[in-house]
C-alpha cells in the first residue's frame, strides 16, 4: 500500500488545498502517513505570507533532501504560495529533487505526475474521479474522516485587490469565484462526513460572484447553504469594509445557521497609511461598518487585522491606530509587525524605516490594549448559558466554540465529538473560557442534533 505525506503551513485555505490533495491522492490508492520517512509521496503546501513562513517552508524542503538521496523512487510535491500562479520554473533551478510543482488549490500536477505512464483506462479512471470530486464527491483525507467537526470550503480563489504590502495577488493570480453548486455540493459531501460546520474562504470573501456577469451574491450563497441538511453552523472570511453589503449583514441577522462572527480588518488607523497601503477606505469608513454591523447584528463578535511599523507611520499615526482599536473594543484583533515582501510595491517603492524596536514596542502596546479589550467582553459570559460546538478533546478538556467564535473547554467524560450543547460559563480569560454541561444538556443535545 502506497503511503503519502502532507506538510501545511499558512491560513486556513492552504489547509483546505492540503484536504483536496489528500483526497485526490486517496482516490489513487494511497494511504495517510504521519511519518515523513515512511512516505511514497510527500507534499509541502506552502505560504510565503512573512519571510520567516517561506524560510520554514525552505529549510523543510531541504530536510526532505537526504530522503530523496535514499530512495529516488520518492515523489516531493512543491505546492502552495511559494510555487504562485506563474509556475516553477525558477524554483526547478534551485530545487532540482522536487518532482512536482503545484500552484495553489490545485492537486492535477501531482495527479498528473502520479497517474503518468500508466494505462489510458487508469488516466479514464482519475479523470472520472476528478470530476465526482468536482461534483463535490469529495472525501476527507482518511485522518480526518468522521473527526473533523469544522471544515473550510475556498469559495473565491486569488485576489484583485493589490494592497501595496500583499504578495498574495502575485501568487494566487486574480479573483475566481467557484459556482454555487460546486460549493453546495461540498458542503453535503463534508456533512456526510461528520462535519457540521463550515467556513467559506476567500481573500475578500465579500467579493464572491463578482468576477462572474450576473452572478451570485455571498449572501445569496449563504441563503442556499443554509438550506443544507445535516450542516448547522456557516462562516466566512475574510471581509473587506469597501463589500460589506447591507444584503450580506441582513443575511448574517436572519440566517439561522450563519454565525454571528465577522472578520474585518483595518490594518492601520491612519488614513495615509492607509492610502499608502491601497486599502480603499478611511479610519471613518471602518468605524461607521462596524458601527453598522454592531446594529444590524446584535451581538455579533468582530476580529481585525492590523499591521504596525509599515511605511510611514510615524508615532502620531500609531496613536490613530491604537485609539481606533481603543474605541471600537473588538473581539480579536490579529497584530502582526510589517515586513517586505519581495516583489510587492511597498517592498520597491517604499524604504521600510521603522526601526524593528519600534515595530516590537507598538505591537506589545497594541496587545496590551487588546488584552484587556477581550478580557472585559469575555468576562460578561461569565453565568451565562451558551451554544458550544464541540470539536476533539485538548489535554482531557473538550474544546469547542460559542456562535462568536470564543473559545470554550469543558469537562467530560461523554463523547462530545461533534455536538452542539448548551454551557454554563464558570471562568473567563482573554483567550478562552470555562464552562460545565447543565445537568440536562446531553439530553436536550440529542434533541437539537435530531
Ligand atoms: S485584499 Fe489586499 S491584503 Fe487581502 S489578499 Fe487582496 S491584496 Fe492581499
Amino acid at each position: 500500500m502506497k503511503k503519502y505525506h502532507v506538510w501545511t503551513e499558512g491560513c486556513q485555505m492552504n489547509v483546505a488545498d492540503s484536504q483536496r490533495v489528500g483526497s485526490a491522492l486517496e482516490h489513487l490508492g494511497y494511504t495517510f502517513t504521519g511519518r515523513a520517512e515512511e512516505a511514497d509521496v510527500i507534499v509541502l503546501n506552502t505560504c510565503v505570507v512573512r519571510q520567516s513562513a517561506e524560510d520554514k517552508a525552505t529549510g523543510r524542503l531541504y530536510s526532505l533532501r537526504p530522503l530523496k538521496d535514499r530512495n529516488p523512487g520518492l515523489v516531493i510535491n512543491l505546492m502552495g504560495c511559494l510555487v504562485g500562479v506563474r509556475g516553477g520554473e525558477k524554483l526547478r533551478a534551485r530545487f532540482p529533487f522536487v518532482d512536482v510543482f503545484s500552484p495553489p488549490s490545485d492537486p492535477g500536477p501531482l495527479v498528473s505526475f502520479l497517474t503518468q505512464g500508466e494505462t489510458q483506462a487508469l488516466e479514464a479512471a482519475e479523470t472520472a474521479r476528478r470530476f465526482a470530486m468536482m461534483d463535490g464527491e469529495l472525501q476527507l483525507p482518511e485522518p480526518e474522516r468522521g473527526k473533523l467537526v469544522a471544515a473550510h470550503i475556498p469559495v473565491v480563489y486569488g485576489c484583485s485587490h493589490a494592497c501595496t504590502f500583499c504578495i498574495i495577488p502575485y501568487r494566487r493570480g486574480v479573483e475566481r469565484s467557484r459556482p454555487v453548486g460546486e460549493i453546495v455540493a461540498e458542503a453535503r459531501a463534508l456533512v456526510a462526513q461528520g462535519v457540521r460546520e463550515v467556513t467559506l474562504l476567500g481573500q475578500i470573501v465579500d467579493r464572491y460572484g463578482r468576477d462572474v456577469p450576473d452572478g451570485p451574491s455571498l449572501a445569496g450563497l449563504l441563503r442556499v447553504l443554509d438550506q443544507v441538511e445535516g450542516l448547522d453552523r456557516i462562516r466566512f472570511l475574510t471581509s473587506h469594509p469597501n463589500y460589506f453589503t447591507d444584503e450580506l449583514m441582513d443575511a448574517v441577522a436572519s440566517l439561522p445557521k450563519v454565525m454571528p462572527h465577522i472578520e474585518i480588518p483595518i490594518q492601520a488607523g491612519a488614513d495615509g497609511v492607509l492610502e499608502a497601503m491601497r486599502r480603499g477606505y478611511t479610519q471613518a469608513d471602518y468605524r461607521r461598518i462596524v458601527e453598522k454591523i454592531r446594529a444590524r447584528v446584535p451581538g455579533c463578535s468582530i476580529a481585525t487585522d492590523i499591521i504596525v511599523g509599515f511605511p510611514g507611520e510615524g508615532e502620531a499615526q500609531f496613536q490613530q491606530t491604537y485609539q481606533v482599536l481603543s474605541d471600537l473594543k473588538l473581539d480579536v484583533a490579529h497584530l502582526a509587525r510589517y515586513s517586505p515582501r519581495p516583489g510587492t510595491v511597498a517592498e520597491r517603492r517604499m524604504p521600510d524605516d521603522v526601526p524593528e524596536e519600534e515595530k516590537m514596542q507598538r505591537f506589545r502596546l497594541l496587545e496590551e490594549l487588546q488584552e484587556g479589550i477581550v478580557g472585559e467582553i469575555n468576562a460578561r459570559y461569565l453565568g451565562q448559558a451558551v451554544e458550544v460546538l464541540f470539536e476533539e478533546k485538548v489535554k482531557g478538556r473538550w474544546k469547542g466554540r460559542t456562535p462568536t467564535n470564543k473559545l470554550v473547554f469543558v469537562e467530560s467524560e461523554a463523547d462530545l465529538r461533534g455536538r452542539i450543547l448548551p454551557v454554563s460559563v464558570t471562568w473567563t480569560g482573554p483567550w478562552s473560557m470555562q464552562a460545565v454541561l447543565s445537568p440536562t444538556s446531553l439530553r436536550q443535545g440529542e434533541k437539537g442534533a435530531g
